[in-house]
């Protein structure tokens, strides 16, 4: 807050104050700033949104004004602002109130309780749709719900189950209103499941295209007008929820330019988002990409936003044939013949200074790429200054590898196969799993390498779920699939989920560390990410995210400190009642870290006493904390 001239006269030493005063002091702290040449710190100065002072208590002090809010991190590990590098966030924010999420549910019996809840508060004409962000391996039982047990749950209201991009299981009332019946033809790619007699039994398959399963989903109804925004920024939230800051958003099929981003553009345009989104555009009708790609190309240009909402290029798909399906419970897809379209798009993009980003599974698929690629490079028009990079590449190949860094090119790697792990290995067997994808032989070549999830509709959007996923080579059923060899440390985890992704968008300089002249974008954590045991890193979340300065999640003692949100609408959505990610809570370990645990608890809430004496919000002599209530 400005101070306020008083009969146009300002006192000296308060105007001096104020302008050097801070925004955001977080003291009390352990940062780990991701700058090498200051790696540790204990104390950081936020000033319109960029940081100003890195250093410890002391150095901060005299940045501390009148109106400057004072965050006591209670020693608690702070890190940069987190950044998914693959994240379908701008149809995930149209969608998400929509939802229930079954993301971190620990048990099918607790799923389909949810789901029975929902369905009795939703009104006729709506859906009950889980889409995504959970595999049959997390739960409990192993196993994916029968369309008899929807039925039993919902018998009603038409509920869709999408599981990753292999099949979706539908109630009665849900195939009654997307009309599929015995006289439906099976769609390209996908198969309708019947019964006796012909008629769809509930299941829907990926063959291995997930075609059938989004474009059913199309079907149902989805928000307008102002639902849509409060949507969007309880979306980002809860991303900001688990400590993310930034997003590079993959488009997506039915995300369509430019009516699918109005929304999101709106709010940027009125300062309302909470996340940084670097988007890229994805022609939408097979056989019309190049049309798309010339119209996009006259009418905006990669850099056009600013920090907070920008376009970074193409992509994931640029032509459609090129595209290979991500269904490990099915053989890798033959592509027919389409480098003759991917070519020419390639070749667009490179000549109008558009970068670009490729979806590719399969190192068939990668090879065909580079080969076009490296026909450009010959006659000298590629890369030619763009950024561009493979996402996914679970089975590239060393080879690849090598071409891919001769080209000037760049990874990004999503933990899809901490959901599809155990299918994975049953089809490719544990060598090929061991290595998908090449973790350690992707860093070792000097790639860029940056880490996401591929969230919302495979993947959860947890960053703790694909970080656990990264150090431990684990799945969320807990099966060890990537051996120590292809696993890398805490920190580069960290590091490709943060100043790998601000190279992907050209923002190395601005984002990613906690250095003076960067943006304020950090998490204050619940647990301290460096030495909490492995098995908890999935149970991370923010206490306290900052982006540019501002507040924008807050919890815990710091509860109230963020930015005011609209409720959710409409009224019976999931969201409002279950919230997004499930917390199933720490996992309990033998007596002697439970012992530890508490030790580390009742030191803690001693800390946070004297916290909220320091600020009037207790009295010395009362004690917050019941210790028989903590037993
Ligand atoms: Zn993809």
């Amino acid at each position: 807050m400005p101070a306020i001239p008083v009969g146009g006269l300002v006192p000296r030493a308060v105007e001096e104050a104020a302008e050097n005063a801070a925004d955001v002091v977080v003291r009390n702290a352990k940062i780990h700033t991701g700058d090498a040449r200051r790696p540790q710190a204990g104390a950081l100065a936020i000033r319109d949104g960029v940081i100003t002072v890195v250093g410890d208590d002391p150095d901060v002090a005299p940045a501390i004004g009148p109106s400057t809010v004072v965050v006591d991190a209670l020693g608690r590990r702070v890190v940069p602002g987190l950044n998914d590098a693959h994240l379908h966030v701008i149809r995930g924010g149209l969608n998400y109130v929509l939802e229930l999420r079954w993301d971190g549910v620990p048990s099918l019996r607790r799923a389909l309780a949810m789901l029975r809840e929902q369905a009795a508060r939703t009104p006729r004409g709506q859906w009950v749709r889980v889409v995504g962000g959970w595999s049959a391996e997390q739960f409990a039982e192993r196993r994916l719900p029968t369309p008899a047990e929807l039925n039993e749950a919902a018998p009603d209201t038409p509920v869709f189950v999408l599981h990753l991009y292999q099949s979706a299981i539908l109630n009665r009332a849900a195939l009654r209103a997307v009309g599929y019946t015995r006289d439906t033809p099976d769609p390209k790619g996908g198969q309708i499941v019947r019964g006796r007699g012909g008629e769809p039994n509930g299941m829907l398959l990926a063959a291995p295209s997930a075609l059938v399963l989004y474009s059913t989903l199309a079907k149902a109804p989805v928000l307008e007008g102002e639902d849509r925004a409060t949507s969007t920024r309880h979306f980002l939230r809860e991303l900001n929820r688990f400590g993310l800051t930034s997003a590079i958003d993959a488009a997506g099929g039915f995300q369509s330019f430019p009516e699918n981003y109005a929304t999101v553009t709106r709010l940027a345009r009125e300062g309302l988002l909470t996340l940084r989104i670097a988007y890229h555009l994805f022609p939408q009708t097979p056989g019309q990409e190049l049309d798309d790609l010339t119209r996009w190309i006259e009418t905006v240009r990669p850099g056009d936003g600013d920090a907070w909402l920008r376009l970074n290029g193409a992509g994931e798909n640029l032509t459609w044939a090129a595209a290979d399906f991500e269904n490990f419970a099915e053989p890798r897809p033959e592509l027919g013949p389409y480098e003759g379209e991917f070519e020419k798009a390639v070749r667009l993009l490179t000549e109008h200074g558009w970068g670009f980003r490729l979806h590719a599974t399969y190192d068939e698929t990668i090879r065909r790429d580079l080969a076009v690629f490296e026909k450009l490079a010959a006659e000298g028009l590629f890369p030619a200054g763009n950024r561009w990079l493979f996402d996914h590449a679970e089975t590239v190949s060393r080879d690849s590898l090598d071409r891919i860094a001769a080209l000037g090119g760049s990874l990004s790697v999503q933990n899809r196969l901490s959901f599809q792990g155990e299918v994975f290995t049953r089809r490719h067997g544990v060598g090929a799993a061991a290595e998908a994808p090449p973790i350690r032989a992707m860093l070792e070549r000097g790639l860029t390498v940056a880490a996401g999830t591929d969230a919302t509709r495979v993947s959860s959007y947890n960053p703790w779920v694909a970080l656990h996923w990264l150090v431990s080579g684990r799945t969320v059923g807990g099966s060890a699939i990537r051996p120590p060899q292809n696993r890398v440390d805490r920190a580069t985890a960290l590091a490709m989920y943060t100043t790998a992704g601000a190279a992907l968008t050209g923002e190395q300089d601005v984002k990613g560390v906690l250095r003076t002249g960067c943006y304020g974008d950090l998490a204050v954590l619940s647990e301290d990410y460096f030495t909490v045991p492995e098995p908890e890193i999935p149970s991370i979340e923010s206490l306290l995210t900052v982006v540019g300065g501002r507040i924008v999640h807050a919890a815990a003692e710091y509860e109230g400190m963020d930015e005011e949100l609209p409720p959710v609408s409409p009224g019976w959505s999931p969201v409002a009642h279950f919230g997004g990610y499930q917390a199933s809570g720490r996992t309990s370990g033998a007596g002697a870290r439970q012992a530890e645990l508490l030790g580390e608890v009742v030191a803690e809430s001693q800390l946070h006493h004297r916290w909220r004496v320091a600020r009037g919000l207790a009295d010395e002599h009362h004690q917050p904390f019941d210790p028989c209530f903590l037993l």
